[in-house]
């Protein structure tokens, strides 16, 4: 079985946005599914609109993302001299020529073109002139304007483009940098690219593209073209409907496997499943069930399913992510083990890395503020007794576990009679300085013995140093 090999051939014309991961998630899983290859190339002949700024955030994003390649990056920019020789074999054979019609001379034939009912068009007039190069002439296609060109899509179907459509579009421009339609072709032959899956704003260009393969003698690869994702108004996604970088939804908490999650489901389907690790999804991943119809780029859902994520992820896989957002917060990180069992208190109540670390805030804190309200309702004189009496029996304790933790409220509530929510929520307040939060047996357990004593005792003495007391 020959080997398939994908690719995925960003602009770097800006940051990458989701639209563009999803194509390039859709490559990579393929790949991986089939133990291809996958091959990143830089399509930077734009050289004016390409930076290498942008291509860096490509770059970051994709490894952000754990999208990896085997081959590359490309850039097209270094592969001037193959495309040259390209072109040069389009030239001999007759399958492209010299152009040196002016603008105004173009312009005439476009405005002709449409006053005949027609699209407007180039209409040869330079090609059986054999002209060589000159100063500013274009090289163009020679379109075989015969017949029709079956574009036969993995996904869409069979579409035929009648050929009389396509005019003999240029190949090289002026300044001798060639053109979108060339260098994909160059280089997905000369790379050995089989397989390309890309967005269907490119099913117009793939007429052309299988032209200049017939002209070179190759097989064209098999085409895919996936619709384009839709913001909720159904109109194409952009900038209005919210953040459409990878990198804005990584600074915003997200974890990549959940992006990947969501925006695979958006144009693939497997059943009804919406929860996928990326193991699950290189197994079951096959172009037969990516759907015809746009996916509707939808933040609420990919809110949950980043919450499911970040409760399904292992504490120490999810420490990774989870760290440049302490650090952000100037929060000593180095401690993995301790920032693990905070996850484990906080994994099933955060949708967001940033609602982890806000939660997990007190855990970090020497000195607990309380929340006023919380403090109000939960630091009255009849809580006073009660939790002197808990640090008390909590200082005698010698292992600090949860049996002997629960000995020592048990006593509290039999000594001062009272039940276990009157000495619960003062001690989370003490704790956390919040009367919402994380059980408070599974805090004891991160903070450990000390952490705990040092916060009752802080409590206590915030308690009998508020004049008059609080809730008086
Ligand atoms: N550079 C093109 C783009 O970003 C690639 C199109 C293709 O996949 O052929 O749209």
């Amino acid at each position: 079985m020959k080997t398939i090999i994908t690719r995925f051939p960003p602009s770097p014309t800006g940051y990458l946005h989701v639209g563009g991961a999803r194509t390039a998630l859709f490559n990579w899983l393929y790949a991986r599914h089939m133990k291809g290859k996958f091959i990143l190339r830089i399509e930077d002949t734009d050289l004016e609109r390409s930076t290498k700024a942008s291509a860096d955030a490509i770059l970051e994003s994709l490894e952000w993302l754990g999208i990896d390649w085997d081959e590359g990056p490309y850039f097209q920019s270094e592969r001037f001299d193959i495309y040259k020789e390209y072109v040069q074999k389009l030239l001999d054979s007759g399958n492209a020529y010299y152009c040196t019609c002016t603008a105004e001379e173009i312009e005439e034939m476009r405005k002709k073109a449409m006053a005949d009912g027609g699209k407007p068009k180039y209409n040869g007039k330079c090609r059986n002139k054999k002209l060589g190069k000159t100063g500013n002439a274009v090289v163009r296609f020679a379109s075989t304007s015969a017949g029709t060109t079956v574009l036969k899509d993995v996904i869409k179907g069979n579409i035929q483009f009648k050929n009389t459509e396509l005019d003999d579009f240029i190949i090289v421009r002026s300044d001798g940098v060639p053109t979108y339609n060339l260098a994909v072709v160059v280089d997905d032959i000369t790379m050995g690219i089989n397989t390309v899956i890309r967005g269907d704003d490119h099913v117009n260009n793939t007429p052309r593209q299988i032209q200049i393969y017939k002209a070179l003698g190759v097989e064209p690869p098999a085409y895919g073209h996936v619709p384009m994702v839709l913001g909720n108004d159904r109109s194409r996604l952009s900038k209005r409907h919210g953040a459409m970088s990878v990198t804005a939804y990584r600074d915003m908490g997200y974890l990549p496997d959940a992006l990947l999650n969501y925006l695979v489901r958006l144009g693939w389907s497997y059943g009804d499943q919406e929860f996928f690790l990326i193991d699950e999804l290189i197994e079951k991943f096959t172009l037969d069930n990516i759907g015809r119809s746009a996916g509707i780029f939808d933040q609420e859902k990919l809110l949950s399913l980043n919450a499911d994520h970040i409760k399904a992820s292992r504490p120490n896989k999810l420490v990774k992510y989870w760290q440049p957002f302490l650090k952000e917060r100037g929060l000593d990180t180095d401690d993995t083990l301790y920032l693990e069992k905070i996850i484990e208190t906080l994994n099933t109540r955060s949708k967001t890395l940033i609602e982890l670390t806000e939660g997990a805030l007190f855990y970090f804190q020497d000195e607990i503020s309380y929340e006023e309200k919380a403090a109000k309702k939960n630091f009255k004189p009849a809580a006073l007794k009660p939790l002197k009496l808990l640090c008390a029996h909590i200082e005698a304790i010698e292992e600090f576990n949860e049996a002997n933790l629960e000995d020592a409220f048990k006593k509290v509530m039999q000594s001062c009679e009272i039940k276990f929510g009157k000495i619960a929520q003062p001690l989370r307040v003490a704790l956390t300085g919040k009367a919402v939060s994380p059980g408070i047996f599974e805090i004891m357990h991160v903070l450990g013995k000390d952490a705990v004593i040092s916060r009752l005792k802080k409590a206590v003495i915030f308690m009998e140093a508020s004049t008059p007391p609080l809730s008086a």
